[in-house]
């Protein structure tokens, strides 16, 4: 048997973003201020109060293996938010505590998909959704929501591409990156859809306490009782109290599911830590005014950024009602000569807007839209004028 690797481990598409990120650091490290656009993460430290419950943890021996699924004071501390925010009602035995939200979507497509399974991903989607199923012997099958359609799919778009392989689909909202909102009445359509094609939905509701406008986020499971059993609804905390190092993820599903995920989970990594559970429980339990503060400046940064882009030539976006991302369109960017070389891919903007202005942006091509950027709003208010000042000198280049 030669020295071969596996196929499956070599068909992963390494994260774009983490590139993009890494070469702004490596820019920075050179002394080269680079305005980050790319950040998938809050800026702002882990709140006092969650540090203080992890160091209390510490100090009191809390520092052993747990049940893998997560101990039964955190899963009944999901529960109860489960039930408050989102009318959904779980039992800790339908609650998984995972690593991170990225662990519970691979529990998520582990527990589901036999080899050859369709999930239908609606795209712009997160870049990992695609591998992730791919991890799991699923096979991606995109749905693309346009400009037009607030880059969200519909109901119909669904009904359409489903087949007799078709066993999940993905939800995500709000939004990485477009930063939408499904309606209830969107949701209730997609709903009627996933029961009558018999086919799990998978709810990632990951910036779901990160919402600006007056669309509040609606748990698709939270609809009716046909809907509930066929969801796996997965959050976390690493957006929602800027926990993104901690690494704690959870779902709300059937027992059913929750059983196998647990099951994959106990071999494959045991409980999350112990010490992050406790941190995690401060956050779902103790005070929100950490989540109200950093929404306060969130919803500036977002006003501000949506305002100065609506107001520059060759590109656009539309508001975003949530999550901390604005998806700008630069389309007529492409068809542009920059330096007497027509720009041509959103990849070569990124390289002109890191290289000769200084800027880190995520070209989308990895998100399903090849005409895309997503600039963060997870950086400070002065960062993103900067950064703006910067990119708008381009446009008008290139104009
Ligand atoms: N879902 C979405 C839509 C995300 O953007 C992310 C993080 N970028 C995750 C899930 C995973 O979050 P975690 O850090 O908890 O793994």
């Amino acid at each position: 048997m030669a020295l071969t690797l596996s196929k499956k481990a070599q068909a992963v598409k390494p994260s774009s973003t983490l590139s993009i990120t890494a070469k702004a650091k490596e820019l920075k490290e050179k002394g080269i201020d680079v305005v980050g656009f790319g950040a998938g993460e809050p800026d702002f430290n882990t709140p006092d109060n969650i540090c203080e419950a992890a160091i209390k943890a510490i100090h009191a021996g809390f520092t052993k293996y747990t049940l893998a699924e997560g101990t039964l004071e955190l899963r009944k501390a999901v529960c109860d938010k489960f039930l408050k925010f989102n009318g959904l009602k779980y039992e800790p035995s339908q609650v998984v505590v995972s690593n991170g939200g990225k662990h519970s979507l691979t529990n998520i497509f582990t527990a589901l998909c036999n080899p050859g399974d369709e999930v239908i991903i609606p795209t712009p989607y997160w870049l990992s959704y695609p591998e992730i199923v791919k991890l799991a012997d699923g096979v991606p099958v995109f749905v693309r929501a346009e400009k037009e359609q607030n880059y969200k799919v519909t109901a119909a778009q669904i009904d359409a591409a489903c087949t007799d392989k078709t066993k999940a689909l993905i939800l995500n909202s709000p939004s990485n990156p477009s930063g939408m909102i499904y309606t209830r009445e969107e949701l209730e359509a997609i709903a009627e859809v996933a029961v009558r094609r018999d086919i799990y939905v998978v709810s990632d509701e990951m910036y779901e306490n990160l919402i600006y406008g007056d669309e509040q986020p609606v748990s698709i499971a939270s609809l009716n009782d046909e809907i509930y059993k066929r969801t796996i609804t997965c959050s976390g905390v690493a957006k929602s109290y800027a926990m993104t190092g901690w690494r704690i993820g959870y779902t709300g599903s059937s027992k059913e599911i929750a059983k196998l995920m647990g099951s994959v989970q106990s071999h494959q990594t045991s409980n999350p830590n112990s010490i992050a559970q406790k941190a995690a429980y401060e956050a779902l339990t103790g005070t929100q005014d950490s989540v109200y503060a950093m929404n306060e400046e969130f919803n500036k940064r977002r006003d501000y950024m949506y305002d100065r882009v609506l107001n520059m030539k060759l590109i656009s976006a539309l508001k975003p009602q949530g999550a901390f991302y604005l998806f700008v369109d630069i389309s007529e960017i492409l068809d542009k000569e920059y330096n007497g070389v027509k720009v041509g891919t959103v990849g070569n903007l990124a390289k002109i807007l890191i290289e000769d202005y200084n800027v880190a942006v995520i070209p989308c091509d990895d998100f399903g839209f090849s005409d895309h950027i997503r600039l963060s709003y997870a950086i400070s208010l002065e960062q993103i004028k900067k950064g703006l000042d910067r990119m708008e000198a381009l446009v008008e280049k290139l104009a």
